[in-house]
């Protein structure tokens, strides 16, 4: 066991060299042992004054290593959480998660958002994912994951995104918000600078946020659409345009078995040629553009089929591109 607290000091020291933090705090959990003994650790320990040998011992680890490390003891939220077990003569540090918004930008076709789950496993682990749980495919996740864990020497990422788009979109200027949570983080102090990435993708930008962000924060887009459609008056554009301007949209979710509403807020339609048109679409999130478009199994209604009266139908290649994401200050929901 620790000769005295000196030396436990050192040890924990030593520990914590290689963390980013500017405070700490350090707890313990004492053997019975120790507890039973109180009187002979006291003077082991050279413990005086007359509170609990537990916190006794907690307060002295606190102050000696602020003696050298100079940072601040904090019992509220630490960076670093020092836990001392006499029991099994260990050590636990742990750091807190640091929680950021990002901005992606993606300049290619064909990648996903998001990782896709092994279909072989169904993500429970297999030889032919590396027991990873997800294939081995390119994705805006996997290269944001990739560069957060090496920027914060981290060891867990969680993304949540604000809306998502197609694998054949782009995400253009100033591109698409995301909120993580960095799990564990060696490195806090990070410097970003724009990064470019494998596949086309650039982080824009990453932004460290004081405290865990409200999620499900709605957000406004703007879509340019591609789509064919055998519309030949081209009188109705307007008509259309003037239609979907400040509509309310009603989408099925099948997840939640329900209804919600989205609206639209403008759509500017153009004839590019024969039956290829284009949709500047500004709208809140969430709104299924595909089928907004198309209209299929009439999930999102009004759409673009119904009012048309006509087959209407995404470009294959170049379905959308976003042009921007802005996130709402939570004034609803
Ligand atoms: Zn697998």
């Amino acid at each position: 066991m620790m000769s005295n607290l000196n030396k436990m000091a050192k040890r924990i020291l030593n520990e914590i060299e290689r963390f980013e933090y500017s405070s700490f705090m350090v707890g313990t959990i004492l053997d019975s042992d120790i507890i039973e003994r109180e009187d002979v650790i006291r003077s082991e320990f050279k413990v005086k004054g007359g509170e609990p040998i537990k916190s006794e011992i907690t307060k002295e680890l606190s102050r000696l290593i602020k003696r050298t490390n100079g940072r601040t003891i904090s019992l509220n939220r630490p960076e670093l959480n020092i836990l001392v077990n006499t029991l099994l003569d260990e050590i636990e540090v742990s750091s807190r998660s640091i929680f950021l918004m990002g901005k992606y930008v993606k300049n290619k076709r064909g990648i996903n958002q998001k990782k896709q789950r092994c279909k072989q496993c169904k993500s429970e682990g297999c030889k032919k994912c590396r027991f990873s749980g997800f294939m081995r495919v390119p994705s805006v996740e996997n290269e944001i994951h990739k560069f957060l864990i090496k920027k914060f020497n981290a060891n867990k990422v969680k993304i949540s995104w604000i809306g998502s788009e197609d694998r054949n979109s782009l995400v253009k200027y100033n591109g698409r918000p995301f909120f993580a949570e960095v799990s564990s983080p060696i490195k806090r102090k990070a410097l970003f600078r724009e990064k470019k990435m494998n596949h086309g993708i650039i982080i824009k930008s990453v932004e460290i946020l004081r405290k865990r962000p409200i999620i499900d924060q709605g957000f406004i887009m703007k879509a340019i659409v591609n789509f064919e459609s055998n519309l030949k008056d081209t009188k109705r554009l307007e008509r259309i345009e003037k239609y979907f301007s400040e509509r309310d949209i009603s989408i099925y979710s099948m997840n939640k078995n329900k209804y919600f509403t989205r609206r639209v807020r403008s759509i500017k339609l153009k004839k590019v040629s024969g039956k290829r048109f284009t949709v500047e679409l500004i709208c809140e999130g969430g709104i299924n553009i595909k089928k907004l478009v198309s209209g299929e199994n009439e999930q999102v209604k009004p759409n673009f089929r119904k009012v048309m009266r006509i087959k209407c139908s995404v470009d294959k290649i170049a379905p959308f591109d976003i042009h921007y994401v802005k996130v709402q200050e939570s004034e609803k929901r």
